[in-house]
């Protein structure tokens, strides 16, 4: 064991993983009907995992995919900005020179990933957390970019289910039980696929469900995600993920897993780009995958989950989001469709939570 965290320590010092993720197009030039649509759109992202890297995001920078000013060029209204927790994490901690504590313990990268984008926001008026879909439409409306966190890994927990109750407070609006390898919660989707959601994954979605907070399916296997899907009060969603019947990977979903999801109303954001570089980044590709989930259940199950700053290469960032709207209009998509992808399928979604929120307070009051 010495050796190999040695052997990463030593790597993870030496080399810049950035590098390798540096997106495939940038600052394209659309139409301007495409341009016209995309900005009058509510256009929400479902999962960046730009926290996992040192950069300040109130800063425009150069590397990766995402930051507050991007963003803005992009025309993006709401981000998620996901806190990912699990142990393969650690070489990026490493890479990071974050403190020794989080190279050991999940809720030390949980900490470290939120207080600090915490105080990046803190006190600005144009970057806002959102708590409620109808606060994204507020904020949209006033040229605010909202926030919010969704949360990869149960095991940012530290096994205190408790732990949950101050999530909502800081933002978080969803949670995936789990992450790159089967855990404590339920079965990945490169693990054992006979592993489903455990009693104690059982326990952390009835106090997801107290507390509103979403579930996120996003890497879970294919009974763990049917599992979960069945317990949740609310509409599930998968942050980010593309589809098996387009590209044969263990990360992607099935048809299966999308017609659980959509039976319940719930949305698939699909990725920007392929797991670790496992298909050719183009926004073809990107249409490709939502094209199938439309086929397969309609576009009202259909939303962006980029994996931006993650382990993929993505055929667009942040900036030239525009181009992809574009795309999907020389496919022939109706303007309908194309607002319910960008956005209006996910606050579809998040209204529901919010009104099943409320219904429980109003019943909590009445006892
Ligand atoms: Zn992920």
């Amino acid at each position: 064991v010495g050796g190999v965290v040695a052997l990463l320590v030593g790597t993870f010092y030496a080399v810049d993983p950035e590098q390798f993720f540096d997106a495939t197009m940038r600052g394209t030039t659309v139409s301007a009907e495409a341009r016209r649509i995309h900005d009058a759109a509510i256009v929400i992202d479902l999962h960046a995992d730009t926290m996992l890297w040192n950069r300040d995001v109130r800063v425009r920078g150069n590397r990766g995919h995402v930051d507050f000013p991007r963003l803005r060029e992009g025309g993006v209204d709401a981000q998620a900005f996901t806190i990912a927790t699990s142990l393969a994490m650690l070489p990026i901690a490493i890479h990071n020179r974050w403190p020794v504590e989080t190279w050991t313990s999940p809720r030390a990268r949980f900490l470290r990933q939120i207080d600090r984008f915490a105080g990046m926001t803190k006190g600005r008026d144009d970057v806002r957390i959102a708590r409620t879909a109808a606060d994204v439409r507020v904020n949209a409306a006033a040229g605010i970019l909202s926030v919010f966190h969704g949360v990869e890994e149960a095991e940012a927990l530290g096994g205190e289910l408790d732990r949950l109750d101050e999530m909502p407070a800081r933002g978080v609006l969803f949670l995936a039980p789990v992450h790159m390898i089967d855990n404590d919660y339920g079965g990945n989707s490169a693990g054992d696929p006979a592993r489903g959601l455990t009693a104690l994954g059982m326990q952390l979605i009835e106090r997801m469900n107290e507390l509103g907070i979403l579930l996120d399916t996003a890497h879970a296997n294919g009974k763990t995600l049917a599992d979960a899907v069945a317990l949740s009060a609310f509409p599930p969603i998968n942050s980010h993920a593309r589809v098996k019947a387009v590209y044969d990977h263990w990360r992607n979903l099935s048809d299966d897993d999308i017609r659980t999801i959509a039976a319940r109303g719930g949305v698939v954001g699909i990725m920007q780009g392929g797991i670790a570089f496992s298909e050719p980044s183009s926004v073809d590709q990107v249409i490709a995958h939502m094209e199938h989930v439309i086929s397969l259940v309609g576009d009202e199950y259909v939303a962006l989950g980029s994996d931006w700053d993650g382990m993929i290469q993505p055929a667009v960032d942040a900036v030239s989001l525009p181009s992809l709207t574009e795309a999907m209009l020389n496919r022939g998509w109706s303007v309908e469709r194309i607002r319910r992808v960008l956005g209006e399928n996910v606050l579809r979604v998040w209204a529901e939570r919010d009104h099943i929120v409320a219904e429980q307070a109003a019943r909590k009051e009445k006892r």
